[in-house]
This record gives C-alpha cells, sequence and structure tokens, in this order.
C-alpha cells in the first residue's frame, strides 16, 4: 500500500499551496489505509473529512512534494485525535487507589493488570494488591494469583462462594487496613459486551470508586471497538485504554476508533505475554503504524526543517562521480547531525536496516559525529581534499588541534573511505531507492 500511495503522491504535481484535487487524490489513499487499519467506518469518515477541510490550501514546504505534504497533514491531525502526549495510570488520589481494568473476555485484563501492578511495583515502588473478580471463568481467580506470584505482587486470598461486590470491598478493606497504595480489580469479560456485564461492571465501580477505569480491548478489535468503547463509557465511565496485542500484526486502528468516540487517552499497549511486555504510548509512532506510511512522515518532517535540496542534490551528483572528500564528509555530518543522527535517517529509509547496522558498529552516534567533525576543523583544505597525503605528523598535528587522540583521526579517515564507498553505492544505479534519491 505505502507503495502505491507513494506512486500517487509522487504524481502530484508541485504548486505553492495544495489544490481540492491535490488533497481529494491523496485523501482516498489515506481513507483506504485507515479502512484497511482496521479503524472503524463512521471514524474514517469524520476524521477524513475534517482533515481534508484542513488540507486544503495549505502551504507546501519547499522541496517536499504536495502529496507527501497531505500525509504529513493526515498524520498530525492523527496525532491530535490520537492525543498527544503519553499519559501515566493516574495514582494521584489517598491510598489505596482502585484502579479497576474491564473489557472483553480474552482481551487481556488479566495478563495487564500483572503486567501494570510489576510495572508499579517495582518502577514507582507502589505497594500493590490485585484481586479477581472473575468469578464466571473456573479458576479465573487463581490464574491471577498465579500471575501475582511470577510478578511479586500480592493477591487478594480467595474465598469461594464471593461475588465480585463482595470481592471489590474485602479488596479494599485489606488494602486498607496492610497499607497498600494500590489495589489492582481485575474483572470478568463476555464475549460480547451486553447488558449483565455493563450492570456487573456498574456495581463494581459503585462498591469500589475507581480513579481508574481502564479498558483493555484487543489492537485486533476492527468495527465493533466503537460500540465497545461507548458502551463501556456510557455505563462505566472510563478514564483511558489499554490496547493489548499490539505485538501482532494488527495495525491499531481500534485505537484511533476508541479515542475518537469517548476522548479517553490511550495509556498503555501490551505487545506480547510476558510480564514485562507493556509500553507508554506513543501517539505519533500509533500514527505512523494506522497509516502504514510512517517513512514518508518522517523524511517530510526531516526534510522540511533542514534539508536544502540544491545541496542534497550537488552532493548527489558529487556522489555519483563518486567524488566524496573529507570536506563533503563534513558538510554530510553536519546535516547527519541536524537530522537525528545517521540512525534518525537511515531507519527511515526502506531497504538499509543492514546498513545501519554496519554503521552501528562503526559507531557512528552523535557525540562521535560532533568530534569527528572537529578532527576535520583541524585539517588544512589541501588535506581534506587528498586525505592520502595525512602521514604520521600531520595526523599528531590534527589529533592535538581537536583534542582527540591519533587513533580516533584514523578511525575518522578510515570511516570516510567506507563512507565514500557506501556512497558511492547509494548514488549508483540504486540511486532511486538510496537516500540522495528520495530527498534531490
Ligand atoms: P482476559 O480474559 O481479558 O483476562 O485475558 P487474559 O489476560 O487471560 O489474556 C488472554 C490471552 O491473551 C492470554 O493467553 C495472554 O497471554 C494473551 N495476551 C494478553 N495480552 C497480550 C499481548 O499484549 N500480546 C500477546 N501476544 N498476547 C497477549
Ligand atoms: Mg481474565
Amino acid at each position: 500500500l505505502s507503495e502505491k500511495l507513494s506512486g500517487i503522491l509522487d504524481k502530484l504535481t508541485g504548486r505553492g499551496a495544495l489544490s481540492e484535487e491535490d488533497v481529494n487524490a491523496a485523501m482516498r489513499e489515506v481513507r483506504r489505509a485507515l479502512l484497511e487499519a482496521d479503524v472503524a467506518l463512521e471514524v474514517v469518515r469524520s476524521f477524513v473529512d475534517r482533515t481534508r477541510t484542513r488540507a486544503i490550501g495549505a502551504a507546501v514546504i519547499k522541496s517536499v512534494k504536495p502529496g507527501q505534504m497531505v500525509v504529513k497533514i493526515v498524520h498530525d491531525s492523527l496525532v491530535e485525535t490520537l492525543g498527544r502526549e503519553s499519559q501515566a495510570i493516574d495514582l494521584n488520589a489517598p491510598a489505596p487507589v482502585a484502579i479497576m481494568l474491564v473489557g472483553l473476555q480474552g482481551a487481556g485484563k488479566t495478563t495487564t493488570a500483572a503486567k501494570i501492578a510489576k510495572r508499579l511495583a517495582e518502577r514507582d515502588r507502589r505497594k500493590v494488591l490485585m484481586a479477581s473478580l472473575d468469578v464466571k471463568r473456573p479458576a479465573a481467580q487463581e490464574q491471577l494469583a498465579i500471575l501475582g506470584r511470577q510478578v511479586g505482587v500480592d493477591t487478594l486470598p480467595i474465598i469461594p462462594g464471593q461475588d465480585p461486590v463482595e470481592i471489590a470491598r474485602r479488596a479494599e478493606a485489606a488494602a486498607r487496613l496492610q497499607g497498600y497504595d494500590v489495589v489492582l480489580l481485575d474483572t470478568a469479560g463476555r464475549t460480547h459486551v451486553d447488558e449483565p456485564l455493563m450492570e456487573e461492571m456498574a456495581q463494581i465501580r459503585d462498591a469500589a470508586h475507581p480513579h481508574e477505569v481502564l479498558l483493555v480491548a484487543d489492537a485486533l478489535t476492527g468495527q465493533d471497538a466503537v460500540n465497545l468503547a461507548k458502551s463501556f463509557n456510557e455505563r462505566v465511565g472510563l478514564t483511558g485504554i489499554v490496547l493489548t496485542r499490539m505485538d501482532g500484526d494488527g495495525r491499531g486502528g481500534a485505537a484511533l476508533s476508541m479515542r475518537a468516540v469517548t476522548g479517553k487517552p490511550i495509556k498503555l499497549l501490551g505487545v506480547g505475554e510476558k510480564m514485562d511486555a507493556v509500553e507508554d504510548f506513543h501517539p505519533s509512532r500509533l500514527a505512523d503504524r494506522i497509516l502504514g506510511m510512517g517513512d514518508i512522515v518522517s523524511l517530510v518532517e526531516k526534510a522540511a526543517q533542514t534539508i536544502d535540496a540544491q545541496q542534497a542534490a550537488r552532493m548527489a551528483e558529487k556522489m555519483r562521480k563518486g567524488v566524496f572528500d573529507l570536506n563533503d564528509l563534513y558538510e554530510q555530518l553536519a546535516q547527519v547531525e541536524k537530522m537525528g543522527g545517521m540512525g534518525g535517517i537511515l531507519g527511515m529509509l526502506p531497504g538499509v536496516a543492514k546498513m545501519k547496522d554496519q554503521l552501528a558498529s562503526a559507531n557512528l552516534d552523535d557525540k562521535v559525529i560532533k568530534r569527528q567533525r572537529a578532527v576535520i576543523s583541524s585539517m588544512t583544505m589541501q588535506e581534506r581534499r587528498n586525505p592520502d597525503i595525512l602521514k604520521a605528523s600531520r595526523k599528531k598535528r590534527i589529533a592535538a588541534g581537536a583534542g582527540v587522540t591519533v587513533e580516533a583521526v584514523n578511525r575518522l579517515l578510515k570511516q570516510h573511505r567506507q563512507m565514500a564507498d557506501m556512497m558511492k553505492m547509494m548514488g549508483g544505479p540504486n540511486a532511486k531507492r538510496g537516500m540522495m534519491g528520495k530527498l534531490g
């Protein structure tokens, strides 16, 4: 899809502002991308309409194609809808702070309860008690107890025959008595949203007064996401959403659907079955994933900020000719630094993962880049153009000038040789796939 889209985007011609035609063409593809990512239809519709209005007439940043510009605007709009910042679980209430997890059967509530408990205990140094209110599924309470032992968090002792509300009350009393900071309430789910489930959740909420009510939902939830989130939000009142199975193939469109209909923040992502497989939510990353065009977005972003298209073209030309002296390296390093490091740039481009590893092993991190620029600054113009004349005495002088060791100078020269070779490769027949093909 991404390729198909870039094809369409490439065809859009450059003008000062985005025309209705440009925007409509790109938005058709965006709509398809969102539906493919399992965003609910009604959410896609309103999102696309809203973003279309915003995009038409927007200025196109120099050196960026109009279609790419639309994608950037769509991305920003997605991030805005998803919520700008990662929001942590709120523990800002008198202890014991109750956190209630709700959701359908198999969504990952019990697993998520243990993951959150582990996090709060280990990272935030809270004394956590977990309680399973799932009296429907046989052995559900034992499942939580086992996970609790695994992560080293206490669980409320099981008393057979109690109903969920009684267990919730007992958990609160035990937590108060024994000085727990947090009580995690793991509830029962059902295969689909129904009235008995909602009624049970509402009763638990009234008994436990949870400070957080988190809806746990599978990232693969499709068109049902709207109804699911709406029902829980209206009947129980949500404070946040946890999306599980983000380690799977799902693009996570449910996040957009649920966020759009409830306005509640996505707080955490489950990324595996292991107890530490939980991550903070980063709107921009998820927007990339939903859109499936993260590469274009980051590239446009960074290009818009820093790249001088003419300079890039000049550099590409030099590379094609295989001329790449230390002056060029210097210029290149300066640009790389502005764009967030070599790893940052290469990570965005297709098909260069291997090269990225190579560079990582060559130690091209940002501190190194600064040092390398210092080394080149200590060279004369002649030396920069013709590194071959750099013998021991010159190297010593340069090292002293840059405040580094002679080995560091040697390393730079070696890297320059490697880069010159690599650049030649990128400027060669495969240039269109490479960095300069994209930017030039
Ligand atoms: P519950 O019915 O909502 O309590 O769901 P469970 O916590 O029992 O989880 C159901 C299954 O999903 C279990 O096998 C979990 O290991 C698995 N699971 C939960 N969260 C994740 C996740 O983020 N990624 C993956 N791959 N599996 C998960
Ligand atoms: Mg469960």
